[in-house]
């Protein structure tokens, strides 16, 4: 029987197509009118369904007759359910002859996916409208990836950034950039449907749609969308079906002149399980990557929450803290908000002593990194003198030698920049700190007993 449906299929599409398309079709069973026949994955289903439904039902009234029916197994291979088909049901009987315009299926109300009524212009976009650019802070380490973000924001599908990729760690920025973008465009363009969505959220609206047999529906939802913002593509590695429909789905919107904005946490390159024909296509436009802030953007970025939030702070509050943490903006932010919650509490201005003893704790709780504040107070036990005798100007031998030992610890054990570390010790420049880490690693090399104060001074970091 399916021989003779292909048949009908080779005379009625281009040879590439059929070789591509049908050549691949294994039939498996004829039960009565039913023809079922195995295809090696989803989206080669969904792809059958979509372009050549009319030849298909062409084939069948030829190979079975006018009640024939198509059912199709489809390969998955997800982890542990490997090549365990899936049968999908498929009324290709409904031909376009006898399909009746209003015949809502009922499937579609059901689905999660809503098509867009040209009627209703509000389309949930998923933005947080609170990210936008007025709000992120430009510096030395997000400038590239902002401006590209502008541009596309300005002229979305237009520039060659497309894809835009903005790569970079946890908290740098990422989600708060790319939804800055979507709010620009969605503000700017109303007619222009733009979509945020995680990589998470895609794969599980897909496997959900598989569920339920709502394919189609995630499919047109997706193919209507003129801004598509995907949020830590780096969640789809291994993910091969959901890569598959992210593939098809990237080049539909990305051949129709659609934007496609996507981060991840990682350079495209360290995306392993990423197909390569996925990885090729994010080369198409610009990948720009997002950096640790310098100091200075760190400051400001301090004084935006700030201005936001309606608080004052004394400026060497705000120094001290974007001295002391130099790794993400999100952290930064959680210390704001809980200096804020300390404040209110304990009905206190935030001030230096306030701000050290909320850091304190902060970094205690999380139990992952070394502070500053902890080398001083661990060295200055070690040598029964005060933090503040390090801090001081005082030259005096017995003060001098912890101080160089804090400092060394301190380069060793924090991610402080030299600069920040000398900060720490009242104010001393780098070059300070530089000479107290030569003197320390000279010290070591030549007296025993100094590498065992070090090495057990190490020991408390660990
Ligand atoms: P990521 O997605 O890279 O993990 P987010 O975009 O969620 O990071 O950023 C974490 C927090 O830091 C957010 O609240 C965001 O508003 C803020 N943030 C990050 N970068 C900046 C910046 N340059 N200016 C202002 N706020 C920023
Ligand atoms: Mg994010």
């Amino acid at each position: 029987v399916w021989s003779r449906c292909l048949q009908v299929i080779r005379e009625n599409v281009p040879e590439q197509s059929f070789k591509t398309w049908f050549e691949p079709i294994v039939p498996l069973r004829l039960s009565g009118t039913v023809l079922t026949i195995q295809v090696p994955s989803q989206f080669f289903y969904e792809w059958l369904e979509e372009n050549f439904v009319h030849i298909l039902r062409k084939a069948l009234d030829f190979g079975i007759g006018r009640d024939g029916q198509l059912e199709y197994s489809i390969i998955v291979d997800n982890g542990n359910e490997k090549n365990r088909p899936l049968t999908v049901n498929v009324p290709t009987t409904r031909s376009p002859q006898t399909a009746k315009p209003d015949n809502v299926n009922p499937d579609i109300l059901k689905s999660p996916f809503q098509l867009k009524d040209l009627d209703s212009l509000s389309l949930d976009s998923y933005l947080n409208p609170s990210y936008t650019f007025d709000n992120y802070v430009e510096g030395d380490c997000n400038r590239l990836a902002r401006n590209a973000g502008y541009a596309v924001a300005t002229r979305p599908g237009v520039t060659a950034f497309n894809p835009l990729m903005i790569y970079g760690g946890v908290g740098l920025g990422k989600t708060h950039l790319v939804q800055a973008i979507g709010n620009t465009i969605k503000n700017t363009s109303q007619d222009k449907f733009v979509l945020y969505v995680t990589s998470e959220k895609f794969t599980n609206q897909f496997l959900n749609a598989i569920k339920t047999d709502t394919l189609r529906d995630f499919n047109q939802f997706y193919m209507q969308v003129d801004v598509l913002v995907i949020d830590d593509v780096q969640f789809l590695q291994k993910k091969e079906k959901t890569q598959e429909i992210f593939f098809h789905i990237f080049n539909h919107l990305h051949q129709s002149g659609k934007q496609i904005i996507m981060t991840s946490d990682r350079p495209p390159r360290d995306l392993a399980g990423l197909e390569d024909r996925l990885l090729s296509r994010f080369k198409w436009g610009l990948t720009a990557d997002l950096q640790t802030p310098d100091l200075e953007t760190r400051i400001a970025i301090i004084q935006k929450k700030l201005m936001a939030e309606g608080v004052y702070i004394d400026n060497n509050v705000i120094e001290y803290l974007a001295h002391s943490i130099n790794t993400n903006v999100r952290e930064l932010e959680g210390v704001i908000v809980s200096l804020m919650a300390q404040a209110s509490l304990n009905r206190r201005e935030i001030d230096l002593e306030l701000a050290k003893q909320t850091l304190r704790n902060i970094v205690i709780d999380s139990d992952k990194e070394v502070t500053i504040d902890a080398v001083q107070e661990i060295v200055a036990d070690h040598f029964g003198i005060t933090v503040a005798d390090l801090k001081s100007k005082s030259r005096k031998r017995e003060l001098v030698y912890p101080r160089q030992i804090a400092m060394y610890l301190a380069k060793e054990k924090t991610e402080l920049a030299l600069k920040s570390i000398g900060y720490h010790f009242g104010g001393r420049d780098h070059s300070t700190v530089i000479h107290a880490i030569q003197t320390v690693n000279d010290l070591m090399t030549e007296k025993p007993e100094a590498r065992e104060t070090v090495e057990k001074l190490k020991a408390y970091f660990k």
